[in-house]
């Protein structure tokens, strides 16, 4: 069966407008979640997807999977509170080594002092039956990586992030969603058990546990819209999936290029 697995980075109200696309409205993400639960649909965390797959057991109908990049610490004040009073659970993927600092690698856009969950949030998140996942130590473009630093981002991540729940981390997501077939092989060779990534659609019955298929909840999503996107169907009104795709997701890592430049 098809899965819809949600994509959400920071949920508040304070962003800039190269970021606001990343910044769900709290009120919004309240009303998002509250239309998961009143259609009676069942969370999943990405390991347990991951793990039903590959046993062959039997994925809920109408199921659905809601996670999180980057290890925001708005996720614990407007998101954990939300998710708990529906009986929803969710994956957050962290950052190892900026836990308890801030998104320095979303300086260039005027992001880079977003506070990040420190080890005492994660474990209270974890208690709450959210899975922490691995997002690399430091946020880099992995496809950009010598194979070696790329291997050292991945595992690292692993094991920091194990020594600071105490619980095996299982499931990975590739930073701004990039890899290519070495990354893969390196996230397997560290003992994942699968990988996120972001391709616009409901993630198939046979989708690649290493390259799963995401959607990305971006701010001012309409509530009809929010529904349709549950079916894959990425319609937000007045833009063509394509033209969102190139200013959601790929702005940042334009705006970040042409910044950088010397
Ligand atoms: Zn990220």
């Amino acid at each position: 069966m098809r899965v819809p697995i949600l994509m959400y980075h920071s949920v508040s109200e304070a962003a800039n407008d190269a970021f606001a696309p990343f910044a769900v409205r709290p009120a919004e993400f309240a009303r998002q979640i509250a239309h998961i639960a009143d259609r009676g649909m069942t969370t999943l965390t990405v390991a347990d997807l991951v793990a039903r797959r590959a046993s062959g057991q039997v994925i809920p109908a109408r199921s659905v999977v809601i996670t999180f990049d980057d290890g925001f610490s708005d996720f614990m004040t407007e998101a954990l509170p939300v998710l708990v009073a529906h009986g929803a659970v969710a994956t957050q993927y962290v950052v190892s080594d900026l836990v308890g600092g801030t998104s320095g690698w979303l300086a260039d856009v005027g992001e880079g002092h977003r506070p990040l969950m420190d080890g005492p949030a994660m474990r209270e998140a974890d208690a709450a039956g959210i899975e922490i996942g691995a997002h690399t130590r430091t946020h880099p473009r992995l496809d950009d990586l010598a194979p070696q630093r790329a291997q050292d981002e991945i595992e690292g991540s692993k094991s920091r992030i194990e020594d600071l729940i105490g619980r095996a981390v299982t499931t990975f997501a590739y930073p701004y969603g990039l890899y290519h077939a070495g990354t893969v092989a390196a996230v397997r060779r560290a003992g994942f058990a699968g990988a996120c990534a972001v391709r616009y659609r409901t993630s198939p019955p046979d989708d690649d546990q290493f390259a799963l298929a995401r959607l990305i909840v971006r701010r001012g999503i309409r509530d009809d819209a929010f529904a349709a996107l549950l079916q894959g169907n990425d319609s937000t009104p007045g833009m063509a999936v394509d033209r969102l795709r190139a200013w959601g997701w790929r702005s940042l890592r334009a705006l970040r290029r042409g910044m950088s430049k010397p």
